[in-house]
């Protein structure tokens, strides 16, 4: 059976932090679903059209990655597109702390979905869609952060 994992964020943008993380879970897996969630109540900065093009640039070249947005539990999400694993990366303890909650509460909703995180390489740990967000919003210089497919007009 295929080793399908899927990858769910916000991605307001994808960061090099996102990237290192699906490069690294490639060889861990024969697909990853890079799945962005449409959450009502989060307002993003860029809309999700942009959102999925910019990710789909960025793996373009990668037979392996599918990007796809969803709606929902990423659970339900998980299983209707046959993903036995969920990727999620981990750059300090706050996350940690989060991501367990989270993987607890999938695992006892799925329990045989699993959650598989990975540590962010050290020079990435710094990075986050919400400062990326902040340097973009006061005009700084946001490309040494992101994939070079981000590129804003
Ligand atoms: P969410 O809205 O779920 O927080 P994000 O798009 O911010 O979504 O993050 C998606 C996943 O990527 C999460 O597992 C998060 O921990 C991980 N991540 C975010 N930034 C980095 C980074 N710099 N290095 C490694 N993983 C990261």
């Amino acid at each position: 059976m295929a080793k399908i994992a899927l990858f769910p964020g916000s991605f307001d943008p994808i960061t090099l932090g996102h990237q290192d993380i699906i490069e690294r879970a490639l060889p861990l897996f024969d697909e990853i679903l890079i799945a962005i969630g449409e959450n009502s109540d989060k307002t993003t900065l860029f809309d999700l059209d942009q959102r999925v093009a910019w990710i789909t640039e960025a793996f373009a070249h990668e037979p392996k990655v599918r990007v796809v947005t969803y709606q929902g539990l990423t659970v339900t999400f998980a299983k209707a597109n046959n993903s036995q694993f969920l990727l999620r990366g981990l750059r300090n303890p706050s996350d940690f702390e989060f991501e367990k909650s989270i993987a607890q509460a999938n695992r006892q909703m799925e329990s045989d979905l699993e959650t598989v995180f990975l540590l962010t390489s050290a020079r990435y740990a710094y990075i986050s869609s919400s400062i990326v967000r902040e340097v973009i919003r006061h005009g700084g210089d946001y490309t040494v952060f992101v994939p070079d497919s981000v590129r804003i007009a």
